[in-house]
């Protein structure tokens, strides 16, 4: 049972609003201590510091308590108050403030990121929900739901079970089970999320009516069970590109020329369809083509009045997103990483980045952190994660791409996965910020470490810059055991620019212990560099201004 209770008139018109979308009711502040020993929830429309007091006296244990949320009387702020995992108060905080157009406030420690809702679940996915969204959606953030994924689909993090299924969510593109149970009915109501993994191809006689298009689609669903919600393309050959019938019952259709189709591998070809159109088959060679590799025919052709249909299913793949984080500043990170962290149910990094984010995952998602060195080893964990289906963030610092995470992973990764890059603030970048504008012209990275790379090649390198002069930005310039290399380099550099060059460097750009600093070419000194360092090398037309270093953008005026 939840209770609701408020003393101000806006209180009771929130209270109003709430009572049937929560299957609550309002009672009188006296009887609270009453009512408190059969509470599983309770609402206050009252000010956070009324409630505190309200409810002190009756606070026992958390794990037996009611969850307490709170709601302003401006109706702001739905505040998870106590009992926030036990009690279901976050859960309920996010339901109260839906019901109201506040904000949840939710402030314990792993439920600060939220749980995936049913619609971010569905938008993940880019599919529909059919069925009784609210209720699935409640049952979902309180953890009373069962989420089947029989296609093997990469779901995003789900909040884990915290009581037996009241709900069933089925991820499916197969029409659902024909009557929900409903109240005093035995077994969990059912939920489907379509999703758009089907194509359906078609061909016809010229001047097919719409009608025996709809009629034979409805074949599709009534007698083969397949979802027409789930169809994310219709499919034809070339000529029906203008077949008004066809236009008419689906909107769009993706045409193939005959050869293309001619070319598929089909159950069903048929000597007559060739030698009037060119291919041996239509319906299912369309369905297929449009479906892509891996596509594969769920409903081989079936023919109704002068029109054929055929369904393939797009081949399901997991999906590995390779992130950057940036250098290290929260607000360095691009927004886009933030929503992959929450789309990810599993999470692959070095352990020191997995904890730099771990406050943005959502609950359920399953972290795989692991020490310095291990590269090789967590490209393949992560993208074994994905070929098993699953939805995988690869984290990185700066951008995953660049000397980092993303070759080594993607070296591995077949067609089998989805691969989604999310680009991010690279240290050259981050220091470049911090030092003033000294990437305005041409420039080139280059990584001093000899661990990928034989030192004869990265000097040729290192010469070819100089010689070109190109700004240089220098990544893992020195370490402990090689702490020559950068002043070789520098050296080769002087040889061709004058000796006031600027040279900048920063130290841990974005984050705690941020240095920054430049001198001449001539007098710059490598043992203040370490690995957390970038060091940006000037063109011969670099130079510093207001103590900034700048490249001009040409020569011309220079
Ligand atoms: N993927 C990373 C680079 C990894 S190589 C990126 O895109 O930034 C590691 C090197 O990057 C370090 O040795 C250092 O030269 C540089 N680096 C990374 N983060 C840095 C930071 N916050 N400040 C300065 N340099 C940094």
């Amino acid at each position: 049972m939840i209770a609701l209770f408020a003393v101000t008139d806006a209180g009771r018109a929130a209270a109003a609003e709430l009572a049937p979308a929560l299957g609550a009711e309002l009672h009188p502040l006296d009887d609270l201590a009453a009512l408190w020993p059969r509470l599983d929830a309770a609402v206050f429309c009252l000010a956070t510091g009324a409630t505190v007091r309200l409810i002190a006296p009756l606070l026992a244990d958390k794990r037996t308590d009611p969850g307490v949320v709170c709601v302003d009387e401006a109706r702001r702020f739905a505040v998870a108050l106590t009992g926030g995992h036990e009690g279901g108060a976050n859960a309920l905080a996010g339901r109260v403030a839906a019901v109201l157009g506040a904000q949840p406030v939710v402030t314990t420690a792993s439920d600060a990121a939220g749980s995936t809702g049913l619609d971010e679940l569905a938008a993940a996915l880019g599919a529909q929900v059919v069925g009784d969204a609210a209720a699935a959606g409640t049952a979902l953030l309180d953890g009373a739901a069962a989420v089947e994924n029989p296609l093997g689909l990469p779901l995003p993090p789900l909040p884990p079970p915290r009581t037996g299924p009241r709900h069933v969510i089925v991820v499916t593109d197969r029409t659902g089970p024909p009557a929900q149970p409903g109240p005093g009915t035995a077994g969990p109501a059912t939920t489907r999320v379509v999703p758009p993994t089907l194509v359906v191809g078609l061909g016809s006689a010229r001047g097919v009516p719409a009608s025996a298009v709809h009629d034979v689609l409805r074949r599709v669903e009534d007698e083969h069970g397949f979802d027409l919600r789930a169809v994310r393309g219709y499919a034809s050959v070339d000529v029906k590109a203008d077949e008004q019938g066809l236009l008419d019952a689906v909107g769009t259709l993706h045409t193939y020329p005959a050869d293309v189709l001619a070319a598929v591998a089909v159950p069903n070809p048929s000597e007559v369809v060739r030698a009037e159109v060119g291919t041996p088959s239509v319906a299912e060679a369309a369905a297929l083509h449009h479906g892509g590799p891996g596509a594969e025919l769920v409903v081989e052709k079936i023919k109704g009045a002068n029109v054929t249909a055929a369904v393939a299913r797009v081949r399901v793949r997991g999906r590995l997103a390779v992130v950057g984080l940036g250098p290290g500043a929260a607000d360095l990170r691009v927004p886009r990483a933030e929503a992959e962290l929450r789309r990810a149910s599993v999470v692959v990094g070095l352990d020191q980045y997995v904890d730099q984010v771990a406050h943005l995952l959502r609950p359920g998602t399953e972290v795989r952190a692991s020490g310095l060195g291990d590269e090789e080893q967590r490209a393949a964990d992560a993208v074994a994660l994905a070929a098993e289906g699953r939805a995988v963030a690869l984290i990185g610092s700066g951008d995953a791409g660049i000397y980092a995470m993303a070759s080594p992973a993607l070296e591995k990764a077949g067609d089998d996965v989805e691969v989604v890059g999310v680009p991010g603030v690279t240290a050259a970048l981050a220091a470049a910020a911090l030092l003033g504008a000294p990437l305005g012209h041409d420039h080139v990275l280059i990584s001093l470490s000899d661990l990928h790379t034989p030192w004869p090649v990265i000097e040729q390198r290192v010469a070819a810059a100089a010689a070109a002069d190109l700004v240089t930005c220098f990544y893992n310039p020195r370490s402990r055991d090689r702490h020559w290399q950068l002043g070789a380099a520098l050296d080769a550099f002087r040889a061709h620019r004058p000796p006031a060059t600027p040279v900048g460097a920063v130290r841990q750009a974005g984050r705690p212990g941020q240095r920054v600093w430049t001198a001449p070419l001539a007098d710059f000194d490598p043992a203040a560099v370490d690995m957390l360092t970038t060091v940006v090398v000037g063109s011969s037309t670099t130079r510093m201004v207001g103590g900034r270093m700048v490249t001009p953008r040409g020569y011309r005026w220079a």
